[in-house]
């Protein structure tokens, strides 16, 4: 679905993604792990066209994406919640998530995903008319990761949904991401610090070391390896 080859990128002078290889099959979890600075951001950064790659190139159903910019390549079916619950403040739980179903023109079923997202998330129901800023962290990123499924993406991101919240919710997100894969199919690529949670939800992992991808496995065993388990594991 997804394939990436031979991926650099830059900020400035900088060379964030050294010569990055991913593919992502259809109805697959991918996970990308590695430490703080190892370019994980930069990766879907330069999937969604953000900072796209200065040479290699990105190709999304059998078509190249690495020059179209965020908005087109939105409209192809790839949605992403960034890293620190980038949602709209001022804007209640409902109208953030109008937002994520901006482009679409099926209103009806545009209804009935929304009201999925309120029985996948019954506090997000709760406080459907209250806005973002006033939403506990855990509720913020419950509705970052709302607002992209409601979309409708072929392939969803996911920058670090696990970053500073508590276990319990941790556990409550990444429930509802294995039900959205099992039952929607959709494709997830989620970048992730807490390796251990990623690689128990995800079918294949890759690793990622300054800028350059080290190993790639089954998400099990990655799990099992001595490497893994050292790095980043801590066992
Ligand atoms: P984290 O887990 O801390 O979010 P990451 O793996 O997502 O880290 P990136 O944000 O992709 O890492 O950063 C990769 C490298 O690119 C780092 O060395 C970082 O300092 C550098 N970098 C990221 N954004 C910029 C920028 N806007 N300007 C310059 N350098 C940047």
């Amino acid at each position: 679905m997804l394939e990436l080859k031979a991926i650099q990128t830059y900020y400035g002078k900088i060379q964030a993604l050294k010569n990055v290889d991913i593919r992502i099959s259809e109805g697959e979890i991918v996970t990308l792990i590695g430490a703080n600075g190892a370019g994980k951001t930069t990766t879907l950064m330069s999937i969604c066209g953000i900072n796209p790659p200065a040479s290699g190139t990105i190709t999304f159903q059998g078509r190249k994406i690495n020059n179209l910019n965020p908005e087109e390549i939105v409209a192809l079916g790839i949605s992403q919640a960034p890293e620190g619950r980038h949602i709209f403040p001022y804007l209640t739980v409902r109208e953030n998530l109008d937002m994520g179903a901006f482009l679409r023109r099926d209103s009806d079923v545009v209804k009935q995903d929304m009201e999925m997202i309120f029985e996948l998330f019954p506090i997000l129901a709760e406080r459907r008319n209250q806005e973002g800023a006033t939403l506990s962290g855990g509720e913020q990123q419950m509705l970052a990761v709302s607002r992209a499924l409601m979309s409708r993406p072929r392939l969803l991101l996911l920058d670090e949904p696990s970053l500073g919240l508590a276990p319990l919710v941790i556990r409550k997100i990444f429930a509802v991401l294995n039900k959205i894969n099992k039952e929607q199919h959709t494709t997830i690529f989620l970048v992730e610090q807490n390796a251990n949670i990623a690689l128990k939800i995800a079918d294949r992992g890759y690793v990622i070391e300054n800028g350059a991808i080290i190993m790639e496995d089954q998400a099990e065993d990655l799990l099992a390896s001595e490497k893994v388990k050292k790095a980043y594991l801590g066992i």
